[in-house]
């Protein structure tokens, strides 16, 4: 397998890791603000807002309780149908004739992202936290979102994507639709839509981090590795940064936070990697850790001490067996954290959500079904192998 492909395997693999932390130590808040999205479920600090069946629902973690997005009394939450309710009145449900995208809390209002029927359109709804006072805020050009986004004070930054016609140049046959991407970022003020950069190729989530009102993203192509830079205040587009090596032959996948580009690199004068550290400002490069405990293994996440990662304790050069390990970077020690102790069979990728740098949101979709379970627990209780989680289901 050559480098490039063996990276974006890897990549993929890791890519749905989402993170909360963006460089500054925050203490755990009441609000139900949304930080980040990801395949249309919005993930705040307390809770979620998944759209499920045509309706949309707050779940809040530490209850696991769930509240359908409407308090009309008597109202049955009914979602549309065509048949039996063409005209449904429970706020929960989205616009008629609308295709839901994403539905995010910013300010304790609730922004709900939907493409109507005209192409490469996206409608944007602002109502009260419980679906009152609906209103359609705004338009951009934007065909839906993908993947991750997050919410960075009042921007919205997200992976958009676009239909444009093909030209084909044999006149006689059809024109084809190609679909591009783009990083965008939305006002939730002014609901103004800035496109950043288009690509045509989308190959991973874009991991969006902000420090120093710098917006940092992933960048890959065939070619092309590398963290790209833009500064929120005028949207102009900063010097990119190379991606560090992680032994010889392979780029290192980086998790950014508190300021710091971290990534995984092998030493040749010692069996165990070490933890490095790029400076986001200065670019100066540093080791964080010297040696831990495992033989190789990709940087996946980062809350306070935590460092989480999937480590590979192959035997043999060709072959992989990977783990997910979370090391804590103040006992110096790394823990195995899979979660078979409670009866969970997770496999390997676990999804995992940094909701701060206590809690955790652990969730993986069955395969086939349209079943979601999600996890909310203590990092701590996670390493001690502790029954002390709340444990909440959804049906898509
Ligand atoms: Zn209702």
């Amino acid at each position: 397998m050559n480098t490039n492909k063996r990276i974006y395997l890897l990549i993929i693999l890791i890519a749905v890791i989402l993170t909360f932390l963006c460089g500054c130590n925050k203490k755990q808040s009441n609000n139900n603000d949304t930080a980040v999205t990801y395949e249309g479920s919005a993930y705040g600090e307390n809770g979620m807002i998944i759209y499920e069946d045509g309706l949309l629902a707050y779940y809040d973690y530490k209850t696991g309780e769930r509240s359908v997005v409407c308090s009309r009394p008597e109202c049955s939450h009914q979602k549309y149908d065509s048949q039996t309710n063409p005209n449904p009145s429970c706020a929960a449900v989205p616009p008629k004739n609308t295709t839901f995208e994403a539905g995010v809390i910013v300010n304790n209002y609730l922004y709900m992202f939907v493409l109507p029927s005209e192409i490469n359109k996206m409608d944007i709804y602002k109502s009260d936290l419980d679906g009152e006072n609906r209103i359609k805020a705004g338009q951009v050009n934007c065909g839906g979102i993908i993947d991750k986004a997050i919410v960075y004070k009042n921007l919205f930054v997200f992976t958009g994507k676009e239909l444009v016609k093909k030209d084909n140049e044999d006149e006689l046959s059809v024109s084809t639709i190609q679909i591009k991407y783009f990083t965008g970022i939305i006002d939730i003020n002014t609901l103004e839509l800035v496109q950043i950069e288009t690509y045509e190729k989308h190959q991973i989530s874009q991991s969006y981090y902000v420090y120093n009102n710098v917006l940092h993203y992933y960048y890959m192509d065939e070619n092309v590795y590398e963290i790209r830079r833009v500064s929120l205040s005028d949207f102009t587009v900063l010097e990119a940064l190379s991606l560090p090596m992680k032994n010889e032959q392979e780029k290192a996948y980086c998790v950014m936070d508190k300021g710091y580009l971290y990534y995984i690199k092998s030493n040749p004068m010692q069996s165990s990697p070490d933890i490095r550290r790029t400076d986001l400002m200065t670019l100066e490069d540093e080791i964080f850790v010297s040696g831990i405990e495992i033989q190789d293994g990709t940087l996946i996440g980062i809350s306070g001490k935590y460092f989480f990662i999937h480590s590979n304790e192959s035997k043999i050069p060709e072959e992989t067996e990977w783990k997910f390990v979370i090391y804590d970077s103040d006992e110096k020690t790394i823990n195995e954290c899979d979660m078979h102790y409670s009866g969970v069979q997770t496999g390997l990728v676990t999804h995992l959500i940094n909701l701060n740098e206590e809690f955790i949101l652990l969730y993986k979709f069955d395969e086939g079904s349209k079943h979601a379970s999600y996890r909310y627990m203590k990092i701590e209780s996670l390493i001690n192998k502790s029954y002390d989680f709340v444990d909440i289901n959804v049906i898509y």
